[in-house]
């Protein structure tokens, strides 16, 4: 039987369908990017490197997006699930904060804004305002 943690890691290695979809909305909207920057802190999903833009695709359930109802606490081992939580949590900012001392902007794209082409078309528009503008 497999540990959460190495199921995380299994998820984690795919092309999961939000990311694939933030990616045909970002290729759509003319942005070229490159995929998963192996020698990044926490391995960004997608990196603009011409404007040192880092974009994560967080799963709402994993890395614990506040107030989203995806974001659930399993009922059973409670106390397990809060500690790989509360772990996972304090790797994002610590990795988010490496990029970011290393002058890098993070943007954190959340699974649940990532339903359907249409919401990932707002997520990228967002993203192609601050291409823009920075
Ligand atoms: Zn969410």
């Amino acid at each position: 039987m497999s540990s959460p943690s190495t199921r995380m890691e299994r998820v984690r290695g795919r092309d999961t369908a939000p990311e694939m979809v933030l990616r045909r909305a970002l290729w759509s909207a003319g942005v070229r990017y490159r995929l998963q920057a192996l020698h990044l802190p926490g391995t960004p999903d997608i990196v603009i490197s011409s404007r040192k833009l880092a974009v994560f695709v967080h799963g709402c359930f994993w890395h614990r997006h506040e107030g989203c109802p995806r974001s659930t606490t399993p009922k059973t081992n409670r106390s397990f699930w809060e500690a790989k939580f509360a772990a996972n949590v304090t790797r994002d900012e610590r990795k988010r904060q490496e990029l970011v001392d290393g002058g890098w902007t993070v943007f954190i794209a959340w699974e649940c804004e990532l339903g359907s082409e249409q919401d990932a078309a707002k997520v990228a528009a967002s993203i192609v305002a601050w291409l823009r503008t920075s």
